[in-house]
């Protein structure tokens, strides 16, 4: 075999070597495993430099030879450190058999050193048998920890290091086996196996093979277009010096300008052509975050994510979860494959959620080898137990990867994926496609709720210049009307009649002042410290001087419900138009019915705040779909008599006051409406 090759090969390999070296080390100094691999790398550069000079200088078994040996003697030693701290073995056993490398290495380095050996043909043989077996056995202490496993995915990223060790190393000891003689596929397969390892000590997840594999086909095919770029334009005039130099920058600046589209073309060719489901799961993500720049009403957005990436096939689970008005949980909005829970509890799983928010994404290979981890280190319970909550959340939720909708410090939501079928997790690139997908729903969410506003302030402003008009249609009228009906009260009118008039035109008032009250920008809320249970003590005497079908009218406080800020005024006026809607909905059933109200606290979440629950529950007939879809729609009413504004007016003051109306109902059982009002 040519020398040069072997030359030129180890050359490179050390270049390679130290730079991964470097870059390592670049990231974080005082990390231990960086430190260990760097130092096993920078003595596989010192082997590489020693053996090429002791090539180059033709020498036998004199001081550049020795210098050799003894560089090799220490391969073995940073090795098997190395994989000890990967595999994180802390074990007598490794320990022992370190210290018996380092001994048979330090006699070894003595008998080279010294020459003590006369019969010079040993030593080279036994340093040889030396370094197989020491280098095998950190390659045992890997498959120790691969029994040992029982995380799929870990065990997956384990194999992958097995083989791809066992191959590197066993051509690179074969390169020096005496009988055999001198390739250089060894020290390239080394190369390849220590990216391999620096990638996955970098990335800390398992390294998708055919990702590996998938960007080392494209740069070794970009490598050749570049190559033969500049082969074509330089080579042709290497003989005249000047025009080689102009064509070397003329070919630079081509590379220059090509790099860029070039490089997207390959990689997308090449992953076209070998990994195909792949490719086409990056372009249904492609269209997906175009389909998403124009989503503003935020119910849209799951059913067009979860049917995209069910599309795509790439995902055996799917759920999308976005954070409720209060900020207390997070509710599902759609799903694919088995149903996940419904709702997720900001305080009882506050350690996926503050996870979430500070990583963004939650990776569920991440989490369990984290637990490992704290487990080895005897990590104290607590910083286990979180590492388990937020494992059982990923449960709960059906997740492989969880990708968060984050403004301002908040989660808004999270998109959570998993695919049963594959042994190994999302790829990186998979990863970062996921997160511009969560980018634009994030964008969707923030949008929806600007829209919401708009839609809100535009309806108001419309309602407000109608009710001006109408207001003065009706007001006029009206005066006239009542005040020559109590004229006429004086004489002798039927008073049938009269009370008709009276009644009628009370009710047009009462619809007129509704309606205005409704229309009218939101009256500043007078915000005092407010005793619920007082207030709704104040409403229900009210409501029970005008119960004339007797029903029954209960109320249950909670003891000790602390104050709020709120508005005790507007709070009442709320509360009467729901226990009157009460009434009205149980006398319509015939039967006397049970009016009962009930106040409730529940704890405050990590984003939002403790809210107090005050459920007006009647046992009347209940409501339909279509009645309930519509509750809070201005106008809409089923009563006879009714405005259909009670309900539309009530919620806006509770918005106002930093709450929300909650309906639950059952045909044929009654319905409960819940104010839910925040505590601040
Ligand atoms: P109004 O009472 O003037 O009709 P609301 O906005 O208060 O206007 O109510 C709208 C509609 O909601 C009612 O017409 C009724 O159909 C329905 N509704 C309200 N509360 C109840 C209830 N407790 N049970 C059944 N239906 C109800």
């Amino acid at each position: 075999m040519d020398l040069w090759i072997r030359i030129q090969s180890a050359l490179l390999a050390a270049v390679i070597s130290t730079a991964l070296a470097v870059t390592i080390l670049l990231r974080n100094r005082r990390n231990r495993l960086y430190q260990l691999y760097a130092i096993f790398n920078l003595n596989l550069v010192a082997w590489y430099l020693s053996d090429a000079l002791f090539v180059y200088a033709g020498a036998g078994y004199d001081v550049l030879g020795k210098l050799r040996v003894l560089v090799a003697l220490c391969i073995p030693i940073t090795a098997f450190r190395f994989f000890q701290a990967f595999v994180s073995d802390r074990s007598v056993l490794s320990d022992r058999l370190f210290r018996i490398f380092v001994a048979v290495a330090v006699v070894l380095a003595v008998l080279v050193t010294f020459d003590l050996d006369r019969e010079v043909e040993f030593i080279p043989r036994a340093v040889y048998g030396y370094i197989c077996i020491a280098l095998y056995v950190s390659l045992y202490f890997l498959y120790r920890r691969y029994r040992r496993l029982e995380s799929k995915v870990e065990r997956t990223r384990l194999q992958y290091l097995m083989v791809s060790g066992g191959v590197a190393f066993t051509l690179a000891l074969l390169d020096y086996l005496p009988s055999i003689g001198y390739y250089f596929f060894g020290n390239i397969l080394t190369i390849l196996f220590l990216y391999f390892l620096f990638q996955i000590i970098l990335k800390l997840r398992v390294l998708d093979l055919y990702e590996f594999l998938g960007r080392a086909i494209v740069m070794a095919t970009f490598s050749f277009v570049v190559a033969a770029i500049l082969v074509i334009l330089v080579v042709w005039w290497r003989k005249e010096l000047d025009l080689f130099i102009f064509n070397t920058i003329i070919a630079s600046i081509v590379l220059y300008i090509l790099y860029d589209p070039m490089r997207s073309f390959v990689e997308d060719r090449m992953n076209h052509l070998l990994f195909r489901e792949r490719y086409e799961f990056g372009n249904h993500l492609d269209t997906l975050r175009r389909q998403l720049a124009s989503v503003i009403d935020v119910d849209d957005l799951a059913p067009l994510v979860l049917s995209r990436l069910e599309a795509s096939r790439r995902v055996t689970h799917a759920s999308l979860y976005l954070i409720d008005e209060y900020g207390v949980a997070y509710t599902l909005k759609g799903h694919v494959g088995p149903p996940p829970a419904r709702r997720v509890d900001v305080v009882a799983h506050n350690p996926f959620i503050r996870r979430l928010r500070d990583q963004g994404v939650l990776i569920l290979e991440n989490q369990e080898r984290e637990k490992r981890l704290l487990e080895e280190h005897a990590a104290p319970a607590s910083a286990v137990e979180e590492t388990d909550n937020v494992l059982s959340t990923l449960d709960l939720v059906h997740s492989g990867a969880v990708f968060s909708f984050i403004t301002d410090g908040q989660v808004l939501g999270f998109l959570s994926l998993k695919d049963e079928r594959l042994r190994e997790a999302y790829s990186s690139e998979e990863i970062r496609l996921l997160l511009g997908v969560a980018a634009q729903c994030t964008l969707a969410v923030e949008n929806s709720r600007v829209f919401d506003k708009v839609r809100d302030r535009d309806r108001l402003a419309a309602l407000g210049e109608m009710s001006a008009g109408l207001a003065h249609e009706i007001r006029n009228p009206l005066g006239a009307i009542k005040g020559a009906a109590q004229l006429l009260e004086g004489g002798d009118p039927d008073p049938e009649m009269l009370k008709i008039i009276i009644d009628e035109t009370n009710r047009l008032n009462s619809v007129v002042s509704q309606f205005l009250d409704y229309a009218r920008p939101t009256r500043k809320s007078n915000l005092v410290p407010t005793d619920v249970n007082r207030v709704i003590e104040a409403t229900l005497d009210v409501v029970r001087a005008d119960n004339p079908a007797r029903h029954e009218v209960r109320f249950r406080p909670l003891q000790g419900l602390p104050a709020i800020q709120s508005d005790p005024e507007q709070l009442k006026q709320v509360l009467l138009n729901l226990c009157q809607n009460a009434l009205q909905a149980m006398t319509v059933s015939g039967s006397s019915g049970v009016l009962s109200l009930t106040t409730r606290l529940s704890e405050a979440g990590d984003h939002g705040f403790g809210t107090v629950r005050v459920a007006v529950t009647d046992s009347g007939p209940g409501m339909t779909d279509e009645v309930r879809r519509n509750l809070f729609i201005p106008f809409f009413t089923t009563k006879v008599r009714g405005t259909g504004l009670g309900l539309a007016l009530s919620l806006r003051l509770v918005r106002n006051l930093g709450g929300n109306i909650e309906v639950a109902s059952r045909l044929g059982q009654g319905s409960t409406f819940t104010v839910v009002l925040p505590v601040r």
